[in-house]
């Protein structure tokens, strides 16, 4: 299996080498070069699996020769074992066609533990059998630094710096990037927005001297080995609904568009999804784009679902790279347009494709309250602000079609706006009920991006 650019100019790489790259050197994301289907047979055996045998068979073709299987099985063993729910991904009923998949059962209560997991684990085999020594730099909004955190600390040959907003993550998010106390986790709050934080981190990773004197590695969802961990929750809950012999659809609450994008790969590799629909809070770049052809950012504006506070929404390229026939020049021109003047327009025929797979939708502030609040009272079921937006969104697709929407993280991890909808403050799970007693360590930064490099340099000696 090998793995290509979207912008159609970096090296060919295999899983492994485009695991430990990240983001291509050439400014775009890697993409299977063709995307292996499963037959309906294939799909219809996935049923009565445990999470762990399903997640084998629907990953193991993406990886070719990268790890072998006993490895592979191992590690998607480890990865899931700290998940506090026997099914990793339970599937609840919310209304007579619409089921909520609950992916907040992972270490950091969201969804992207599911990837996160996995790739410390696929990190630690690769570096075990190299010997090499990598630096892992993320960007986040708050869920992916945690995730990223608990899935790296204490690892040999990993240091792991996580930039995040100061001031603009939840205190439990806060929380769970600055009180872990391994020496080879760095949290650094940086002055300004998540695009503020992505936007240091693509500088890094464009600086080559720098990136390859400290080892740099990225996790964000830019990390096609996320993209795939993510592909398995859309086969074991649409076979749980009945696929292949019914077709389900989904609805994703979106920022980054990796999450969604894993739905459109479990699409293209044969699982029958009707729609993909993606929602979105008031900061809702896609679904102006989807409507209007033109992708246009326009700043961000702080909600109540922080971790969906993006404009610039980095897997969208992937999806555009197959909207526009894998044309790597034609997205590294559009890409050159956004930089250059802040926009570029969708092409009709790019348009056409994204619109047979996805559609879209945005819930407001208010709308999103008045969700979680409804929900409670019809179903007992507290959703997340991320995960309401989702309910809102599918509320208007529902239609004879099953629908899934994914609640991506636990109420817990957004009190104050869950409590300020219903006057029921969630409580954390048992197992991190401590998590306010413990000490905070992090650092504090102006977005100064020689500061960061130097501040890097210093902590991992290189
Ligand atoms: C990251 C995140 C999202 C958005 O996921 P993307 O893959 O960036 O689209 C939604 N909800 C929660 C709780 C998240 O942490």
């Amino acid at each position: 299996m090998r793995y290509v650019s979207t912008r159609g100019a970096a090296p060919v790489l295999n899983f492994e080498e485009a695991m430990l790259t990240g983001l291509a050197r050439d400014g775009g994301l890697y993409v299977p070069e063709t995307i292996p289907e499963m037959s309906a047979d294939e799909i219809a055996a996935l049923a009565g699996l445990s999470y762990e045998e399903a997640a084998f068979r629907v990953m193991r073709p993406f990886l070719g020769e990268s790890f072998a299987d006993d490895e592979l099985g191992v590690i998607i063993s480890r990865a899931y074992a700290g998940f506090g729910h026997a099914a990793r991904a339970p599937l609840k009923q919310l209304a007579p066609n619409h089921f909520l998949l609950e992916l907040f059962h992972g270490p950091t209560l969201a969804f992207k533990d599911f990837a996160m997991q996995l790739i410390g684990q696929l990190f630690q085999t690769a570096l075990a059998r190299s010997g090499q020594k990598i630096t892992i730099v993320g960007a986040t909004s708050g869920d992916t630094g945690s995730a990223a955190i608990e899935a790296f600390k204490g690892l040999d040959n990993v240091d792991v710096f996580i930039l995040f907003p100061h001031g603009r993550v939840s205190e439990v998010q806060r929380r769970q990037m600055t009180t872990p106390s391994e020496a080879n986790v760095h949290a650094i709050a940086l002055d300004g927005d998540f695009d503020t934080c992505q936007g240091r981190l693509k500088d890094l990773f464009n600086d080559f001297e720098f990136r390859d004197a400290v080892g740099l590695a990225g996790v964000n969802s830019i990390n096609w080995a996320r993209v795939l961990a993510q592909v398995v929750y859309y086969f074991t809950s649409a076979v749980s609904l009945g696929a292949p012999h019914r077709k389900v659809s989904f609805t994703v609450p979106t920022g980054n568009f990796g999450d969604i994008f894993a739905g459109y790969i479990a699409r293209r590799m044969g699982l029958p999804i009707e729609t993909l629909v993606i929602a979105t809070n008031q900061n809702d770049i896609l679904h102006r784009a989807l409507e209007t052809g033109s992708y246009t950012p326009t700043g961000v504006v702080p909600s109540i679902s922080p971790s969906m506070d993006i404009q610039v929404s980095s897997n969208f390229e992937r999806a555009l790279f197959d909207a526009y026939g894998r044309d790597g020049a034609a997205v590294a021109q559009l890409m050159d347009e956004l930089k250059a003047g802040g926009s570029f327009a969708i092409s009709q025929g790019a348009l056409e494709s994204l619109r047979e797979t996805f559609a879209t939708g945005r819930a407001s502030e208010a709308e999103t309250s008045a969700t979680i609040k409804a929900t409670l009272a019809a179903t007992g079921e507290l959703l997340c602000p991320h995960s309401a937006v989702g309910v809102k969104v599918a509320s208007e697709h529902v239609g004879a079609t099953p629908m899934i929407t994914l609640a991506t993280a636990h109420p817990a991890k957004f009190p104050d706006a869950v409590e300020a909808a219903t006057g029921v403050r969630p409580g954390l799970p048992p197992r991190m009920a401590d998590l306010f007693d413990r000490e905070e360590r992090v650092t504090r930064m102006a977005d100064d991006l020689d500061a960061l490099k130097s501040l890097i340099r210093e902590r991992t000696g290189r």
